[in-house]
């Protein structure tokens, strides 16, 4: 199986520069698939051909209508094959295991692939620390996961993990899948760029999920041809 690109622009990025991300449908990928995660408003700029769309988050509810939440039926009526859920950023927030375990059910039982990020908070934590985490998905999910790990010290602060390190958290998450009797693809996220992606190549990843670098087109192009080629 090939690698897994996704790409998480959070909250940044205009109409202008979501229309000049379309240019990716140009680039020719021989094994990667590629996953575009703009935030909900500019969505419709992405004209989707060589790539996937993805969703950064979405409501954890089907039965009430919350002001200002995006639901996954909406998700599913857009085609968005991919959402990000338990990203840091939202755990920051105060979502749990258990909501983020509820979205990534939810988006299954729509064919909305969960990419759910876990990580530990600091340098020194423990890789353990992510083993619930990982367990409460597996508990609550019966469909397809991917998992991404996301040491939260290492996002957007050019500061990466050993690879034996990122290794550790990959064989932990592959190890508890089995426990339930599954599989699942990990992926790498946390300051992956160009000066970092060819020794990150040499980790157990099953592709990457990338933030900062998402906003410079030709950096973000070369990475991802790399990786392709890698
Ligand atoms: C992220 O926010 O998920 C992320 C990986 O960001 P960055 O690549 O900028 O560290």
């Amino acid at each position: 199986m090939g690698k897994l690109f996704v790409a998480n622009y959070k909250m940044n990025g205009d109409k202008i520069f979501f229309r000049s991300v379309n240019a990716l449908n140009k680039v020719k990928l021989k094994d990667t698939t590629l996953v575009l995660c703009p935030p909900f408003v500019y969505m419709r700029e992405l004209k989707a051909k060589r790539f996937s769309l993805g969703a950064q988050d979405v409501c954890e509810s089907l039965n009430t209508k919350p002001t200002g939440e995006i639901g996954i039926e909406m998700l599913s009526d857009l085609n968005i094959e991919y959402v990000i859920v338990g990203h840091s950023d939202r755990r920051k927030l105060g979502e749990n295991n258990v909501q983020i375990a509820n979205k990534a059910k939810i988006a299954c039982q729509h064919n909305i692939t969960p990419i759910v990020c876990v990580g530990e908070e600091k340098y020194r934590s423990s890789i353990e620390d992510i083993a619930e985490q990982v367990r409460v998905i597996f508990k609550e999910v019966h469909g397809d996961v991917i998992f991404a790990y996301e040491p939260i010290w290492a996002i957007g602060t050019g500061k990466i993990p050993t690879l034996s390190k990122i290794n550790r958290a990959i064989e932990l998450i592959k190890s508890i899948a089995c426990e339930f009797g599954k599989e699942c693809r990990v992926l790498y996220g946390g300051s992956v760029n160009l000066s970092n992606y060819q020794e990150l190549l040499k980790s157990d990843a099953d592709g990457f999920l990338v933030g900062g670098l998402s906003l410079k087109l030709d950096n973000f192009i070369k990475v991802l041809q790399g990786v392709d080629n890698g």
